[in-house]
């Protein structure tokens, strides 16, 4: 039976047995045994509040899930070769929040599977194979979309750039070439698109698309200026490409007033990932297309997945869909979004290390900075340490690691929403006393 053991046991047998460039997060690792909506608790029984994790989207431990999954595997649980109504009933459920020109679903079993599948669409659409980017991505950890992640192929020891991918600047309108004092800054990040196009045709390569978080997160929880992408969109279509919307960390009401990032900017996806989410903790990606894209790939081999678009990943994917509905998440991601966008904007005013505060709902950025405005990158991690005595887990973000990230599960309280502020205000008033 499952017992709960030391850390120190644990930890030596991760360094016996993992690879090395697995990380824990925390110079003392914290060891989590059980969970309950958006609370952890640890090998003591104590608790910790989770203002980090977006997988566990609907809570963690949820009992309609715990139910679904429990209920599908006494039944039975198999592949798309074999009919079951729970893998249309998941298609027209996520179908039911995208726009109408996106009427075919892929089933995938993660995020990273789900934007490999795209680039294939992208290429069978387009006979093409360049894709443009913006810096500081992250789209997954297989071969080919490391090569359309700039945070992992840049980093260091990474396997550096492939010349089918073109960077283009993260549209970053705090610290990035152009600033919010800037009324045209969505059109001049867009433009860097042009030369990017240029090059890939010059190249051989051709156009085969754009890929993007919709709102950047490893680069820096960004929300790109309104218009960036439906502009970025209008020149990658004009040059016969496709552009794919990864909201793998944004989508299913995590930003409170929109559904998905891309409603935000106003911009229409060919194709959109979703992934960690929307199983609560289950393997789970999915893709969604229009039918001529995803004819064009038909013309191609089988597809197959043996896990994707299993009856028990269908069953929870769509039984997730349904508590956020069920349970007014999106609404409470807009409230307590709201709450904490104003408790961190008045941090701001007595804190000088606090540079910016950004963010929608429940994805939300804390820039830090150093006297001199540069990026506060010790700063970061001493928070960040800092809150998890606090019982509060964070994470952090950016190409230099000094934007405290702030992404809790959808059911977080005015109770969480306090004790993150009030926990900040008080080490921060730490740091300003040292
Ligand atoms: N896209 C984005 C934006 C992500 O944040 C992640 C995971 N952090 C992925 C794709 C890959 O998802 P997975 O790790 O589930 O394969």
């Amino acid at each position: 039976s499952y017992q709960p053991t030391d850390k120190s046991t644990i930890l030596a047998g991760r360094r016996a047995h993992f690879g090395g460039n697995l990380s824990l997060t925390y110079s003392d690792p914290v060891m989590l045994v059980r969970g309950w909506k958006h609370h952890l608790f640890d090998e003591w029984g104590r608790p910790y509040l989770d203002a980090y994790n977006n997988v566990p989207h609907v809570g963690h431990a949820h009992p309609r899930i715990q139910a679904v999954a429990a209920d599908q595997l006494r039944r039975m649980n198999s592949n798309t070769r074999y009919l079951h109504p729970a893998q249309t009933s998941f298609a027209d459920k996520v179908l039911s929040k995208m726009p109408d020109h996106l009427e075919v679903c892929f089933f995938v079993n993660s995020g990273t599977e789900a934007n490999e599948l795209a680039l294939r669409l992208a290429r069978a659409h387009t006979g093409a194979k360049g894709m443009v980017t913006p810096d500081h991505g992250y789209h997954g950890n297989t071969t080919g979309v490391i090569d359309v992640s700039a945070y992992k192929f840049n980093a260091n020891g990474g396997v550096g750039p492939s010349d089918w991918v073109e960077l283009v600047e993260v549209a970053d309108d705090y610290r990035g070439s152009y600033r919010r004092d800037d009324p045209n800054r969505a059109q001049k990040f867009a433009d860097l698109v042009d030369p990017a196009i240029e090059r890939l045709q010059a190249s051989g390569h051709g156009l085969a698309g754009f890929i993007a978080e919709t709102f950047p997160s490893v680069g820096g929880q960004i929300i790109p200026p309104k218009g960036y992408l439906p502009a970025v969109y209008d020149k990658i279509r004009a040059a016969g490409g496709i552009c794919i919307a990864d909201e793998v960390q944004t989508g299913l009401g995590r930003l409170g007033e929109y559904y998905f990032g891309f409603e935000h900017q106003g911009a229409s996806p060919d194709i959109v990932v979703l992934g960690k989410p929307i199983g609560n903790g289950h393997p789970l990606g999915v893709l969604v297309t229009t039918r001529a894209i995803a004819e064009s790939f038909a013309q191609g081999p089988e597809f197959f997945s043996t896990f994707g678009g299993s009856t028990l990943s269908c069953r929870v994917g769509t039984e997730v869909l349904k508590i956020v509905e069920d349970e007014g998440l999106q609404e409470n991601a807009r409230l307590r979004g709201t709450d904490l966008i104003t408790g961190l904007k008045d941090l701001k005013t007595r804190h000088s290390a606090i540079g910016d505060v950004r963010g929608m709902g429940l994805f939300l950025g804390v820039e830090l900075i150093n006297a001199d405005g540069t990026e506060a990158t010790d700063i970061c991690a001493y928070v960040k340490n800092r809150m998890r005595d606090h019982r509060i887990l964070i994470g952090s973000e950016g190409p230099k690691d000094n934007i405290l990230k702030i992404r809790p599960p959808l059911t977080i309280d005015a109770e969480g929403v306090a004790m993150i502020i009030e926990s900040l205000d008080h080490i921060l008033t730490e740091l300003d006393a040292a």
